[in-house]
């Protein structure tokens, strides 16, 4: 059975057929030549019923040949074929127009415009970025192509090209993109980060910031760019404002944060800190931090203390795994005890997951930028569970 996308693909030369005829009919002149053309569109029509695409294209690139008016058909086809995923037909069709020096310039810039379209659906980043970079000399394709370029780089993973692609769509389309430019430079700080050039890490984060002061991220990476460089202060400055800015972030730097704390001295004002939050912010991630330390601090009998206290405030499946766990390992050598809790952790592992909240791809790592649809601050901080309970 033919699928519907099929019946687009047959319905549109028939389209182009008829208004052939039509002008043929109002004209009543050039009957001789005009009958070349709906023939070799007849020809592309039957081929594609007969489902040999690869001929129907060769028969409708005949027809260009013959009435230039075609084009449009082309670019039509040449959508359709993309859509269902058959690129590589997309690309002889748009590559054969490309080719036709005929055609005024204002097709060709189109036609190229659709091949880096092409490429980009393929997966063949390198030349659609050839054909986007060419396309910025075309004044009608210059934005569309900045937008396309602006993706492809972040897929490459080019921020310095991807910031100053972003900065062009701001002046040039009066875009936003104060956000996504903010990660490109947390991604170049982070990298630095890891190179272990603090210094240089130092530059990438004071850009961030400066474009988005709010920045979480930013906020994360600074802290711990100064904790490194031995600026404690500093750290305790950044981490201590997502408390203030965008608490629900919290639990990403608490662990680092009240370690910090306890260092300087600071052990009261930390086990605060988890327990105001606990109240007011209350997140798995959080109390798992926050169980830890008390443990380790105030020993296992506050901790579980700890743990029953919040799991009355808030009952969680994963928080309630974290107790039983607790318990069996005080309570030693209780099979029964182990064997629920391995039970309960089996049931409960796809409840720690990490949601998108634009596409809702999952996953088991909190991420800045979705790998499902690349959208930037999409995660929530939770766990499935907590999102599916508020
Ligand atoms: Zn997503």
């Amino acid at each position: 059975m033919l699928e519907l996308d099929l019946w687009y693909l047959i319905g549109l030369p028939l389209l182009f057929a008829a208004g052939w005829w039509l002008r043929g009919f109002d004209a009543r002149v050039r009957a001789a030549e005009q009958g070349a053309a709906p023939q070799a569109l007849t020809r592309g029509l039957n081929l594609l019923l007969n489902e040999q695409p690869d001929k129907a294209i060769d028969a409708f690139i005949d027809v260009v040949k013959l009435d230039p008016e075609t084009i449009e058909l082309h670019y039509a086809l040449g959508n359709l074929f993309r859509r269902r995923g058959e690129v590589e037909r997309a690309v002889r069709i748009h590559t054969h127009l490309l080719s036709r020096t005929d055609l005024p310039a204002k097709e060709r810039a189109n036609a190229l415009a659709e091949l880096g379209q092409d490429y980009l659906k393929a997966g063949l980043l390198d030349r659609a970025e050839d054909a986007f970079t060419r396309l910025l000399q075309e004044p009608a394709h210059r934005l569309g192509a900045l937008r396309a370029l602006l993706r492809i780089y972040q897929m490459e993973r080019e921020w310095v090209k991807a910031i100053e692609c972003a900065r062009r769509l701001e002046r040039e389309a009066g875009e936003t993109h104060q956000v996504a430019v903010a990660h490109f430079h947390c991604e170049l700080a982070q990298a630095a980060l890891n190179g272990g050039d603090l210094d240089a890490a130092k530059r990438y984060i004071d850009e961030a910031l400066a474009v988005h002061r709010r920045s979480v991220r930013a906020l994360v990476i600074a802290g711990e760019i100064a904790r490194q460089r031995g600026a404690t202060d500093d750290a305790l400055r950044y981490w201590l404002r997502i408390e203030s800015d965008a608490p629900e972030y919290l639990p990403l730097v608490a662990a680092r944060l009240t370690e910090l704390l306890d260092a300087t001295g600071r052990r009261a004002e930390a086990l605060n800190l988890l327990r105001r939050n606990l109240l007011d912010w209350p997140s798995i991630d959080l109390l798992e931090i926050a169980y830890q330390r008390v443990c380790a601090w105030e020993g296992t009998a506050a901790g579980e203390q700890l743990l029953r206290e919040q799991l009355r405030r808030q009952p969680t499946l994963l928080g309630f795994e974290k107790l039983l766990a607790a318990r069996s390992a005080a309570a030693q050598g209780d099979s029964e005890l182990e064997l629920l809790r391995m039970l309960i952790h089996a049931q409960v592992r796809k409840l720690a997951r990490y949601r998108c909240s634009k596409c809702g791809f999952r996953a088991r790592e909190f991420h800045w930028q979705c790998p499902g649809c690349t959208s930037w601050d999409s995660y929530p901080p939770r766990r499935l569970e907590e999102l599916d309970n508020t």
